[in-house]
C-alpha cells in the first residue's frame, strides 16, 4: 500500500472515528489502486484519494412517530450524498436497527464505484434509518415513512438525488415515501426508484439485482467454459435479491438449496420451493419457519445451531454461493469451508457480504469470484432504466428491460475482467472493478475543478 493511501485510512480512522465497516470498505478500495497512482501521478496531484473518501454531504436527522399505542418514537434517520461527479446521487435507503452513521457511509461509498461500473450517469449516496420495520403495522410503517420524508423531501429530486430501496424498504415503503413526497412538493417526478408498476415502476426493477447476481456469475463461468446448469447453489437471505437470485436461479438450469433469515436457514436438497417462498415472505411477510410449517421435507437450522464463528448456510456443499443477506455474513472460515467443499464460483447479491479475510483466500484459489459493487449493480442500474422511463414519460416491457440488465451487467463483467489483466491481475475482479469504477470518477473530478 503506498504512503498516500496508507496516510488517507490514517486519516479516516481518527477523523470518523468508531466507523468500522467504512474503514472496511475504503481499506478494500484503496488497497486496489496503488497501480493505478504509480501509473497516473495526475490524481495523487490533485488529492483525488482524500477528496473521494470524503463524502460530498451527510444529512442527519430526527424522525419522531406514533406507534399503535399512541407513544412517541424516536429514529435516527440518514442520507449521506458522497458523490455526484458523474450524475444525480443514487442509492437506496436502509431500514434495520444496526443502521449507524458507518453503515451509511460504507454503503454510500461502496456505490459511488457500482455506479460508475454500470456505464451510466449516476452519482453515489446511500440513506436509512436505524428504525426496525420487523412487527410493525403498516399504519406504523406510513406513520415512520411519511415522517422520515418530511425532512429528507428538501435535499433530493428527480436530477438531484434519487433513493430507492434496500434492507426493509421494499414496495410498500417506497410507496409511502412517494405519497408524502408528492403530498409536500405537489411533483409528480421520478424522485424515487422502486416505484409500483401503476404509478411509474419499471418492470424488471424488482427481480433486477437478484437477476442480475445470476448474469454475471453466468458471465464469469462462461469465460472458464462453464455454465450454472446443473450446479447446486447456496443462497443466503430471503429477502428481494435472494427471492429473484431463486427465481433466476432456476431459470438458467441451477438448483438453489438454501435461504436464511436472521433466525435460522432452510436446507431442502430436492430445491427450494419458489412459489413457497414468495408466499411465505412477499404475501405473509412471516418468518422462515412458516416455510418449514407449509413444507415439512425441508430442514430448518436455527442461527444458535450453526457452528461457532459461521453461517450455517456455506457449510452446505455447493458449486456456487450467492451471499445475498448483509454486510460480513461470509467469515474467513466460512470461505475456507466453500472451499473445501468444492465451490467454484461466489456472486455477492448483497453488499460487502465478504469477510476481508474471505476474499483473500477466495482470490488466492482461483475461483469466480464476483464482488458486490460488480455482481449486484444490476438493481441500481435498473434504477436508472426506471429514471429514463420516467423522464420520458414512457414503459418499456419486461422483455426490454431484462434484455438492458442482460447487457449492462455482461459490460460490468468485461470492464472488470479486462480492466484487471491490463493492469496484471487477470481473473481479479476485484481489483478490476475498484479500478474501472475508480478511474471514471476521478476523471470526471478532475475535469470539474475543485469543488
Ligand atoms: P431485504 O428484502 O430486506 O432482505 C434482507 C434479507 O437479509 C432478509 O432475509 C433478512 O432477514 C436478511 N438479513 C438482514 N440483516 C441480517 C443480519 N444482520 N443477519 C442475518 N440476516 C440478515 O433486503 P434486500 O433488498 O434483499 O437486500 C439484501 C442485500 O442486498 C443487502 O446487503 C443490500 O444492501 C443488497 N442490495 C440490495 C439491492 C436491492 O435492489 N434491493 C441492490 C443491491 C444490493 P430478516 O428478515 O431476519 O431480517
Amino acid at each position: 500500500m503506498s504512503s498516500y493511501i496508507h496516510d488517507t485510512i490514517s486519516y479516516l480512522k481518527q477523523s470518523s472515528p468508531a466507523q468500522t465497516e467504512f474503514y472496511q470498505a475504503t481499506e478494500e478500495v484503496l488497497s486496489s489502486l496503488k497501480s493505478l497512482l504509480d501509473r497516473n501521478p495526475k490524481y495523487q496531484k490533485h488529492n483525488i484519494i482524500q477528496r473521494i473518501v470524503e463524502p460530498e454531504r451527510q444529512i442527519l436527522f430526527r424522525v419522531a412517530w406514533i406507534d399503535d399505542r399512541g407513544q412517541v418514537q424516536v429514529n435516527k434517520g440518514y442520507r449521506i450524498e458522497f458523490n455526484s461527479a458523474l450524475g444525480p446521487y443514487k442509492g437506496g435507503l436502509r431500514f434495520h436497527p444496526n443502521v449507524t452513521a458507518g453503515t451509511i457511509k460504507f454503503l454510500g461509498f461502496e456505490q459511488i464505484f457500482k455506479n460508475s461500473l454500470t456505464g451510466l450517469a449516476i452519482g453515489g449516496a446511500k440513506g436509512g434509518s436505524n428504525f426496525d420495520p420487523k412487527g410493525k403495522s403498516d399504519n406504523e410503517i406510513m406513520r415512520f415513512c411519511q415522517s422520515f420524508m418530511t425532512e429528507l423531501f428538501r435535499h433530493i429530486g428527480a436530477t438531484i438525488d434519487v433513493p430507492a430501496g434496500d434492507i426493509g424498504v421494499g414496495g410498500r415503503e417506497i410507496g409511502y415515501l412517494y405519497g408524502q413526497y408528492k403530498r409536500l412538493t405537489g411533483r409528480y417526478e421520478g424522485v424515487l426508484t422502486g416505484k409500483g408498476l401503476n404509478w411509474g415502476g419499471s418492470l424488471a426493477r424488482t427481480e433486477a439485482t437478484g437477476y442480475g447476481a445470476v448474469y454475471f456469475a453466468q458471465n464469469m463461468l462462461a469465460e472458464r467454459g462453464d455454465s450454472l446448469e446443473g450446479k447446486v447453489c447456496a443462497v443466503s437471505g430471503s429477502g428481494n435479491v435472494s427471492i429473484y437470485t431463486v427465481e433466476k436461479l432456476y431459470q438458467v438450469g441451477a438448483k438453489p438449496v438454501t435461504i436464511s433469515d436472521s433466525n435460522g436457514m432452510i436446507y431442502d436438497e430436492r430445491g427450494i420451493d419458489l412459489n413457497l417462498l414468495k408466499q411465505v415472505k412477499e404475501v405473509e411477510r412471516a418468518r422462515l419457519t412458516r416455510y418449514v410449517e407449509l413444507c415439512p421435507g425441508a430442514v430448518y437450522t436455527p442461527i444458535e445451531n450453526y457452528p461457532a464463528g459461521r453461517n450455517g448456510v456455506w457449510s452446505v456443499p455447493c458449486d456456487a454461493a450467492f451471499p445475498s443477506a448483509t454486510q460480513n455474513e461470509v467469515s474467513d472460515e466460512d470461505a475456507a469451508e466453500l472451499l473445501k467443499n468444492g465451490c467454484i464460483c461466489i456472486s455477492e447479491g448483497a453488499n460487502m457480504p465478504s469477510s476481508a479475510g474471505a476474499i483473500d483466500k477466495f482470490l488466492a484459489s482461483g475461483i469466480a469470484y464476483g464482488p458486490a459493487k460488480a455482481a449486484n449493480a444490476g438493481g441500481v442500474a435498473t434504477s436508472q432504466l426506471e429514471m429514463s422511463q420516467n423522464a420520458s414519460m414512457i414503459q418499456w416491457s419486461f422483455e426490454e428491460v431484462d434484455a438492458k440488465l442482460k447487457r449492462i451487467m455482461e459490460n460490468i463483467y468485461h470492464t472488470a475482467s479486462e480492466t484487471a489483466r491490463e493492469y496484471g491481475s487477470p481473473g481479479n475482479l476485484v481489483l478490476g472493478a475498484n479500478i474501472a469504477g475508480f478511474r471514471k470518477v476521478a476523471d470526471a473530478m478532475i475535469d470539474q475543478g475543485v469543488v
